[in-house]
């Protein structure tokens, strides 16, 4: 299935009030939509190592919400196969004196990707078409006469425009995240915050204020969307009332655009595949009669899953599954007891599958996690436990 949905190019308006937050596509349910999440991840993965030995363009992911709306977690879970070393993610909060003493673009320009590199920018300056509108603070820059004089929201537009265009043009793809949540949702949201102590950091009185503004801020999200979205700088509009459904749509969105910027393995110049073989030739010389065993090679369409057919990968991933199933029954419940005292990221019961056949949770550091009363060693009643304590686990997210 598409993003063409939630996909604002330039040419069709955005309509904020037609716009169902707790859309969930064709799944039911977020057990329907966990393998295509799994999948998705995995081609992001290996996507990234491309885009990272090729160093050719750079992409910058921008999240933009109501408070609650769940950037965090999104955040969190799809970018969580990403290697480290090729991606930042950048937290845009109110601008310091510094920053407020300079052009409201300019504290973005440090945080611009190398070529290879993803940037996550958690908020970003949409800020300044977003909160900057609804509370006009820009009346209160001390600016020159002109700047008074002109329409500082639409030159804000414009100037956002120009320089995503211009970032295209020298190498950097920006793909623009508006994760769109109901207000009754944020009240939900909210109430847990305030009713969780573990959460209670998470909300604060201003947030409670922002929301009195909750129309004004439709009208500005609907605005931004419709004057800063063009062919090359999408805005994607992702319903976020089901955080299962938020997290798989942006996993399709990050996927789709790493898919189209299409990074490739350099390729080595002949000269230098000469040197290698030399150098090869005198490593194998070095290991003597200790000797080295020819790596197997991998069936070429299973190499790469960006490359597999939907319904290879679906065999793959069932076929991992039957191997992991083999494993649990050896380890069964204290696995997952284990996998759980060790505070590890539950994204979805594939993950903890994987983890437990890894077997890379230690024995040292069982606690008191609970154990359910059947502690029947049998594959499927630990995927269910399992999908229990995800469940709980998303329930705790927010
Ligand atoms: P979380 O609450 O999940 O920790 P957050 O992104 O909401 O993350 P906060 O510190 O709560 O982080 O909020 C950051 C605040 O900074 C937001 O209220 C946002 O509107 C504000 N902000 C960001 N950029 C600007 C800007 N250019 N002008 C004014 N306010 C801004
Ligand atoms: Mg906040």
């Amino acid at each position: 299935m598409g993003i063409s949905r939630y996909a604002y190019k330039g040419k069709r308006n955005f309509d904020i009030s037609k716009f169902d937050c707790a859309d969930t596509g064709e799944f039911k349910n977020r057990d329907e939509a966990v393998d295509e999440f799994v999948s998705n991840l995995l081609v992001i993965n290996k996507k990234q190592q491309k885009l990272y030995s090729e160093r050719k363009e750079g992409v910058i992911f921008v999240f933009q919400a109501m408070d609650a709306a769940g950037k965090d977690g999104v955040i969190r879970t799809v970018f969580s196969t990403l290697s480290p070393h090729g991606v930042k993610e950048y937290c845009f909060k109110v601008p310091s004196s510094e920053e407020k003493s300079h052009d409201f673009l300019w504290r973005f320009w440090s945080a611009l990707p190398p070529r290879g590199f993803v940037s996550i920018f958690n908020r970003s300056y949409y800020e300044d078409v977003l909160v900057g509108k609804v509370h006009a603070f820009y009346k209160n820059d001390i600016v020159p006469q002109r700047m008074k004089e002109a329409d500082i929201i639409a030159d804000r537009y414009r100037q956002i425009n120009d320089f995503e265009k211009y970032l295209y043009e020298t190498g950097t793809r920006v793909v623009k995240i508006f994760l769109n949540v109901s207000k009754d949702e944020q009240a939900r949201r909210f109430i847990s915050r305030i009713d969780t102590q573990r959460k209670n950091w998470k909300v604060s009185s201003g947030d409670l204020r922002e929301r009195e503004y909750w129309d004004d801020y439709m009208e500005a999200f609907e605005s931004m969307v419709n004057q800063t979205s063009t062919p090359n700088c999408p805005w994607y509009v992702v319903p976020a009332d089901h955080k299962w459904f938020a997290r798989l749509l942006v996993s399709r969105i990050v996927r789709k655009t790493l898919e189209e910027m299409n990074p490739q393995y350099p390729p080595l110049d002949e000269a230098t595949k000469a040197s290698l073989q030399e150098y090869r030739d005198k490593l194998i010389a070095s290991l003597g009669d200790r000797g080295y065993q020819e790596q197997e090679k991998q069936p070429k369409e299973f190499s790469d899953p960006s490359l597999i057919p939907a319904e290879m990968l679906q065999q793959e991933l069932l076929q991992k599954q039957q191997e992991n199933d083999e494993k649990i029954k050896k380890s069964g419940f204290k696995a997952v007891r284990k996998l759980l005292a060790t505070g590890y990221m539950i994204r979805s019961t594939d993950d903890i599958m994987d983890a437990i056949a890894r077997e890379d949770v230690d024995d040292e550091e069982i606690t008191d996690t609970p154990e359910p009363e059947d502690s029947d060693v049998n594959p499927t009643a630990v995927r269910e436990h399992i999908k229990e304590i995800v469940e709980k686990n998303e329930e705790d997210d927010e």
